[in-house]
């Protein structure tokens, strides 16, 4: 297994992460399956678990400190998360000390080692820092102050703007962050800019969705057959880990695994310190370019003057090609948080934008496709509702 030190602790490089646990046919959480995998990860050196309040509808904590408890305490290091993310209108307003108790007792611990405020986005930001009555921080701190939290962080899935706001208020007091990158997030979530501010204001990165929540685990036949030519003995989520070990180096990097042979996977490529040479990297570029550019618009924002509605079209164009790739909640989050007339539902069609487009994108009718996804889809608010009725389901 590789290692990367954190404040003097040898971390395992690869993470269990505890989202996408197995299941047997009846929906539940296959208990025995999970001890299995958990054996092969301590067995190998994996000593980073991380799971959150919402993960199964709460299940995923249960199970998983079940699983851990088998083996002593100072095996394995263990992440919990703040659902702060879901404190939205409609849903019983979050209470720090009640959920914090409740995890705890779930996971069967009297700590946990790593600790994140959960999803901090462009609508969560003000459920974190915008109500003072809120006083999420102030009761971490405390708790941190007590020892049932060794270390505090937040993973995050807001644009590099919404990361810099919240690292004005909180910054100073988190510990690392967590974020989605991936080689095609790279740019299309712009997980590039975001991996070089927490360079700069001196905060390790944790990976969340290295293969984008299994999009970049298997490919057509062409692109599967040329990565397997190159590297005939690696599986295709291999390549996703080689080129975070080769391009941003993080700290931690957390798979979501559902199966026993997904983590011997794993771990086999945790094994060994393989970088992507020159070709390899050129091949994944070439699979993240063709990805990324569905719409190939390039963010010039020729288009962005004209247009009478004051539509941000590189970033709604954007979000059509990020959920083009996968359907993301997090990119349904982003576009609820522009506010109502900023959608893409505003675009009266008027053409000013494609008339100024060097790559003569038909915007008016990728507004019109944009808009039609995003109003079947279900909204922000919606899904942390039914969330958390999942979660008071599975604890009544
Ligand atoms: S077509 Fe739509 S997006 Fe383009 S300029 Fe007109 S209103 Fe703006
Ligand atoms: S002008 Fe075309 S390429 Fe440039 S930002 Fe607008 S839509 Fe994108």
């Amino acid at each position: 297994m590789l290692f990367n030190e954190f404040r003097n602790e040898k971390l395992s490089a690869l993470g269990f992460g505890a989202m996408r646990l197995p299941l047997l046919s009846d929906g539940t959480i296959d208990q025995d399956e999970l001890d299995r995998m958990v054996d092969a990860a301590i067995a190998a050196g994996v000593n980073y678990f991380d799971t959150a309040h919402p993960y199964h509808g709460g299940k995923s904590e249960v199970c998983l400190g079940k699983s851990l408890s088998r083996y002593p305490r100072e095996r394995w290091n263990l992440a919990d998360k703040f659902p702060g993310h879901q404190n939205v209108k409609g849903v019983r307003p979050l209470v720090p000390a009640e959920v914090f108790e409740e995890q705890l007792r779930r996971c069967g611990v009297e700590y946990f080692d790593f600790y994140l405020l959960h999803n901090v986005n462009e609508n969560s930001l003000a459920s974190y820092y915008g109500n003072p009555e809120n006083r999420f921080l102030e009761y971490f701190l405390e708790q941190k102050e007590k020892g049932r939290i060794r270390h505090l962080g937040f993973s995050c899935h807001a644009a590099p703007e919404g990361l810099k706001q919240f690292l004005a208020l909180y910054g100073g007091h988190m510990e690392f962050c967590q974020i989605q990158l991936n080689y095609v997030d790279w740019t299309l979530q712009d997980a590039k800019t975001k991996v070089d501010i927490l360079r700069q204001a001196g905060i390790p990165v944790w990976v969340m969705e290295p293969v984008r929540g299994g999009r970049l685990a298997a490919f057509d036949g062409e692109t599967e057959a040329r990565l397997r030519t190159l590297r005939p003995h690696d599986s295709i989520p291999a390549w996703a880990f080689r080129w975070l070990r080769t391009v941003p180096q993080p700290t931690m990097i957390l798979s979501g695994m559902s199966s026993l042979a997904q983590m011997e996977d794993n771990l086999k490529t945790f094994s060994t310190h393989e970088p992507l040479n020159g070709e390899e990297l050129r091949e994944l570029e070439k699979i993240a370019a063709r990805l990324c550019s569905m719409i190939p618009c390039t963010g010039c924002r020729y288009c962005c003057a004209g247009c009478p509605m004051g539509l941000d079209i590189p970033l709604l164009l954007s979000m059509a090609n990020d959920m083009a790739v996968s359907d993301s909640f997090n990119t349904v989050a982003r576009y609820t948080a522009l506010g109502p007339g900023k959608g893409a539902g505003a675009c009266i069609g008027c053409g000013q934008c494609s008339a100024a487009c060097p790559q003569k994108i038909d915007v008016p009718e990728q507004m019109k496709k944009l808009d039609a996804l995003m109003s079947a889809h279900k909204s922000w608010e919606e899904i942390c509702r039914e969330r958390a009725a999942e979660i008071e389901k599975k604890q009544a």
